[in-house]
């Protein structure tokens, strides 16, 4: 049994320890108070010591086992990117195949173009392409292929694609000027019928002799539409001398259409018609044996054979 008394000195703590038989033995244990403030102290100091050792230990496991997730993340970060790399290029690959295709599509429908133009065509502006398919790295093999590779690819690619839609446009611009030179070259009949006065010299319908028949005529039904056979500007439409109601159109490059012994003029001075679009009903007027439209066709303002247009 351990009996604790103050004893009248306040600088000291006094523990008696009194056995449970007699007073015999009593013996008084005498500490003095700073050591016990000191001791209360150290303890103090101790658990806050023991303390701040098991927080940072804690911190440094928490530390620890967030690096080693963090790693453990970056790892699956770098796995899947490779795969992705892997991905782009098959990707790239597979585009640089498709460049290949167009390229070689681009050469063919040149040719083709080419093949059909004519000495008038001009030729200027074409763009001549490589007939040897684009090779780049970073096309398959064991290893991936690097960022680096891929982005030289991508770049010729981007060159290579330049080089095609500046090649198309040029082709877009040919065709459409072969097919403006098409529309305004006379190149169809002007009215159904059957021809009963060909170009040149022939028995002058008049009377005795020959006379010069500067285009072709074709009979067919009074009232029969009458087509432009080539897109153009009319540039009269009316009455004239010898070829009653007529239709002239201008096709450009000096070449002029005629429509003669129209029964009624549909097309106005100046309009643009096209090829095809009826500018007059067949008729008899002007010096004229029966119904159909003399046809003629004028290069530079001389009469050719219609025939070289038909
Ligand atoms: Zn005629």
């Amino acid at each position: 049994m351990i009996k604790q008394q103050k004893k009248p000195d306040k600088r000291k703590y006094t523990i008696m320890l009194v056995p449970h038989q007699g007073q015999a033995g009593v013996r008084s244990l005498h500490i003095p108070i700073v050591a016990v403030k000191c001791a209360a102290v150290a303890f103090c100091i101790m658990v806050v010591f023991l303390i701040g050792i098991t927080v940072n230990y804690h911190k440094t496991v928490d530390t620890a086992g967030m690096e080693k997730a963090e790693l453990e993340r970056l790892r699956q970060v770098n796995g899947s990117q490779v795969k992705q790399i892997e991905e782009l290029a098959k990707a790239t690959a597979a585009l640089q195949q498709d460049m290949n295709r167009l390229n070689k599509l681009d050469a063919e429908i040149r040719r083709i173009v080419n093949e059909d133009n004519d000495g008038n065509t001009s030729r200027a502006g074409l763009t001549r392409i490589s007939p040897e398919p684009m090779q780049y790295a970073g096309q398959g093999g064991p290893n991936p292929p690097s960022l680096s590779d891929l982005q030289q690819t991508v770049t010729a690619m981007q060159q290579n694609l330049q080089v095609r839609e500046q090649s198309l446009q040029n082709l877009k611009e040919e065709l459409l000027a072969k097919n403006a030179r098409l529309a305004a070259t006379p190149s169809i009949w002007p009215a159904a019928g059957q021809v009963t006065s060909r170009f040149g010299w022939r028995n002058s319908p008049w009377g005795s002799g020959s006379d010069y028949h500067p285009g072709i005529d074709i009979a067919g039904d009074y009232g029969a539409p009458i087509v432009a056979t080539a897109d153009g500007v009319v540039v009269h439409s009316d009455w004239a001398s010898g070829y009653g109601k007529l239709v002239e159109v201008d096709h450009g490059n000096g070449i002029v259409t005629l429509y003669g012994h129209c029964s009624q003029l549909l097309a106005k001075d100046g309009e643009y018609v096209k090829k095809g679009q009826v500018i007059a009903y067949m008729g008899s007027t002007g010096l004229s044996t029966g119904t159909h439209v003399h046809y003629e066709v004028r290069v530079n303002g001389t009469a050719v054979n219609p025939d070289k247009f038909l």
